[in-house]
């Protein structure tokens, strides 16, 4: 054996929640299915937008019934949405959304690709999509996936010939699903991607249509079908003891960040796609009609199929070891392939097979959950054959440089435990989603690594590779380093094994704002992944700024462990922007990075490194008033916000408003869609609007408009229609309309240049109707659309004011957007003109 170093690290960092990330272990029935799909030469491609896009029946029945080898391409990660089970945003949601897909995948027996495309948030229009998007690019990805998954059939599950019709990033993916049909097999187009793959031609190509793509089920029934295929895909599968759409309902309640949480169904269902390249079946039920699906398909596979056929047909369920024999012979028939596709592809399915009917059991686990480059960690290998056959572990290597010529025999039920000791190289890169390593753009990410476009995650840091003799005729067997642990109250648990930096950094607030001149003490925490960390930590900052000291000293005994370190950063007088970013010093190196850990029980524990870094702005801002009540909606950072720049925020309880209690408030705020999802602020309108009556200030912010309204007849004083109008471009023109009224005058002056630098839209759901007691203050409108004034709007009330806002400050103050923190403290000070004097204005 090779040398095995000792070094000693006695703190598990493990965490809180981890996944049972077990590996497979297959039951003869699962062998059994397994060697169906080996034994089909046919591969679909369905393709959207988004993760939950996907019809996981049409997968499912794919993959599970026909026995294709069956993949979903998700143009996006799905960043821009929202998530109700934690507090993943953006770029991290896409890290959750992506693992989502994967454990869909793993239920329904899909695999999975994306492109660079990001989901940058709502678009009405394909021709934005496209243009946010990098058009080239992410055509050139579809085209990449499709030239290395060679499908037969592509399925889109939007209609390519309705843009406008839903969101943007829908109707994109099928126009690009079609353009990429043909590019993929022209030698001119992107020909670079030839070096590493060749051209492909799919046979033909779908769209998934159903109903709802009619406006009605009756609709549907009139519509012209003589282009559609359709199938039943609510099948049985005694092997498996689920129906199909059972699997279907499992696979898709594993978006549960969308909330897609619900029952399964069963019973017999229609599925219907519609034809839009290629030729059009005979056979309606049958897809790859046209397509050669036995091995005779490929040259040289007429042999492997013979071997492997008459396997499936007297498949021993009680003994599949029996089949050993000729599964081998299968695989060294199919060695002689000349199509690279189809024998590595068949290869690494006959391979799983081989070591599934042998009940061989081959892992290798880190001791640890995670090292760092130059770091060293023990592993545990655990080799174990089950069944009678002659196996002998010839080599065993983790790195290309471990040599280990031992030759054990592996004998019956006869366990071998090895340790060895894996010494990280340094310039080993770290464990982390490998599309956030560089910064991207509004529409893509940026991957430097060509090699990497198209693959749902970042590869494992190690696999361990066995190469084993099975009587006579060798078979590498690759598997991925993962950490093996329990715990008392979860029993046994998997999670990846990590390559992490030795020191990473934690500041609790992404945007610090100053409304004045003072002084703010920036927390920053390091965490250790390293024992014995010591090194220097400091803050880098814009030149303007001031912070002190200029380096502080640290030492962090046990890896895992956590410091925290106090800055004081003293801002310009004059107004001023830009970032913050603590930089770390051990010896020679230096740690510029955050770790954020994303665990939950559904899919494996992620861990990301982002860059750490928080946004400092200096406002000139003025403010009247400063106790405010907020009434909490579906969740939002405004009151965080309001209190960064000096406001005191009292959370309002809506079942304790009583005639008199709100009169303490310099304003009352409603949080976003308050009205949609607390139920008891209808019975409280109507002191709240008393409030109004009597001086008080109320600001609404958006709410949905739903069919059947918000259920309440007096969300306003005055007549108000919300509607669905919303801005999505962030940057769109915004023209003051009403110059002189308050709103835009005191106590800050607007101007159009407020609207600079907004981030992902304007606003949602804005009114479209009031009663002329309104004053609307703005006018803006997407390209192409006429321009709307609902916004925000205003009416005096007795002696106050109530304000409709659609505006998307639950976006915009967190971001630290100042034009949005202006027009805010304008609405909070509106009225005070009058009934104070410029001496009570707080600066
Ligand atoms: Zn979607």
């Amino acid at each position: 054996m090779r040398k095995i170093l000792v070094f000693f690290i006695g703190i598990l960092m493990t965490s809180l929640h981890a996944f049972a990330q077990a590996p497979k272990k297959p039951t003869s029935s699962e062998i059994y299915h397994s060697l169906q799909k080996l034994n089909f030469l046919g591969t679909a491609l369905y393709i959207a937008a988004h993760p939950d896009d996907e019809n996981t029946r049409l997968i499912s029945y794919l993959s599970n019934n026909v026995k294709a080898k069956t993949a979903y391409l998700s143009l996006t990660r799905g960043d821009g949405g929202q998530n109700l089970i934690g507090p993943e945003l953006r770029e991290l949601l896409g890290v959750l959304r992506t693992q989502e897909l994967l454990a869909a995948r793993r239920v329904d027996g899909g695999e999975q690709f994306f492109t660079r495309a990001n989901d940058f948030g709502y678009s009405k229009h394909p021709d934005e999509t496209l243009t946010i998007w990098n058009k080239k690019d992410v055509l050139g990805d579809v085209v990449w996936v499709i030239r290395n998954l060679k499908p037969d059939v592509i399925i889109n599950r939007f209609d390519h010939r309705t843009p406008g019709s839903t969101h943007g990033h829908h109707t994109s993916s099928a126009m690009l699903s079609v353009e990429a049909f043909d590019m993929a097999n022209d030698e001119n187009a992107y020909p670079e991607q030839l070096t590493s793959t060749t051209t492909w031609q799919p046979k033909r190509a779908f769209f998934n249509t159903s109903w709802w793509f009619y406006g009605s089920p009756e609709n549907f029934e009139k519509a012209d079908k003589s282009k559609m295929l359709n199938f039943d895909i609510g099948v049985y599968y005694p092997t498996k003891g689920l129906s199909n759409n059972e699997i279907a309902s499992m696979a898709s309640n594993q978006h549960l960040c969308q909330g897609f949480g619900r029952v399964t169904t069963r019973g017999s269902q229609n599925e219907y796609i519609e034809l839009v390249k290629g030729s059009l079946p005979n056979d309606e039920t049958n897809i790859f009609e046209g397509v050669n699906t036995t091995w005779s398909r490929v040259s040289g596979g007429k042999a492997v199929g013979e071997i492997l056929y008459a396997i499936e047909k007297s498949f021993d369920f009680i003994d599949p070891a029996k089949h050993l024999p000729n599964l081998l012979l299968a695989y060294k028939k199919l060695q002689e392939v000349p199509d690279a596709h189809w024998r590595n592809l068949k290869s690494k399915e006959l391979k799983d097979i081989i070591v599934a009917v042998s009940g061989l059991y081959l892992e290798a686990s880190a001791q640890e959950s995670s090292t760092y480059p130059g770091g060293t960690v023990k592993i545990n290998v655990e080799v174990l054959n089950r069944s009678s056959a002659k196996i002998a572990l010839k080599s065993l290597s983790i790195l290309e440089d471990y040599e280990d010529g031992t030759n054990l025999n592996l004998e019956e039920n006869k366990k071998i435990n090895l340790e060895l000791t894996l010494n990280v190289p340094e310039n080993m890169s770290y464990t982390s989603p490998y599309w956030l390593a560089e910064k991207g753009s509004l529409g893509m990410y940026t991957v430097a690594d060509k090699s990497l476009i198209g693959k749902p995650e970042t590869p494992h840091a190690f696999m361990a590779t066995f190469e084993l003799d099975f009587e006579g005729f060798s078979i590498t067997i690759e598997k991925p380093i993962v950490h093996r642990y329990s715990k008392p109250d979860k029993g046994e648990l998997y999670q990846p094994f990590e390559i992490l930096p030795q020191a990473t950094t934690h500041l609790t607030d992404k945007v610090v704002i100053f409304a004045d001149s003072k002084a703010k003490d920036i927390p920053v925490t390091i965490r250790a992944g390293a024992s014995g960390l010591k090194g220097k930590i400091s803050l880098e900052h814009p030149q303007d700024w001031q912070v002190t000291p200029a380096a502080i000293d640290f030492t962090i005994a046990e890896k895992g462990d956590q410091q925290t370190v106090i800055f004081t950063v003293v801002p310009p007088e004059k107004e001023s922007e830009g970032t913050i970013a603590p930089v770390v010093s051990v010896g020679q190196k230096t740690y510029s990075q955050e770790l954020i850990e994303i665990a939950y029980d559904h899919v494996p524990t992620q861990s990301v490194l982002l860059s750490s870094e928080s946004k400092i702005v200096r406002l000139n801002i003025q403010k009247v008033g400063e106790n405010i009540g907020y009434i909490v909606g579906a969740g939002d950072e405004v009151p965080e916000s309001l209190e960064q720049i000096g406001y005191k925020v009292h959370t309002i309880d809506p079942n304790n408003i009583q005639p008199g209690t709100l009169a303490k408030y310099d304003a009352i705020v409603v949080g976003i869609r308050a009205y949609n999802v607390v139920d008891e602020l209808k019975f409280k309108q109507r002191h709240l609007l008393d409030y109004v009556n009597e001086g008080g200030n109320l600001i609404v912010q958006y709410n949905t408009a739903s069919r059947r309204g918000l259920g309440i007849d007096n969300l306003a004083p005055y007549p108000l229609k919300l509607s669905r109008d919303r801005v999505t471009e962030e940057n769109s023109e915004v023209k003051i309309l009403a110059k002189n009224h308050s709103m835009v005058n005191f106590p800050n002056p607007i101007t159009e240049k407020d609207f600079d630098g907004w981030v992902q839209e304007r606003g949602l759901y804005f009114p479209n109707e009031w009663g002329p007691e309104f004053t609307p203050i703005l006018s803006m409108g997407d390209s192409g659309e006429a321009e709307k004034q609902g916004s925000l709007i205003v009416a005096p009330y007795g002696k106050g004011n109530y304000i409709y806002t659609g505006l998307s400050f639950f976006r915009e103050l967190p971001a630290g957007v100042s034009g949005a923190y202006k027009i805010f403290a304008n609405m909070l000070s509106i009225g005070k003109d009058k009934v104070e004097n410029e001496s009570d204005i707080k600066g």
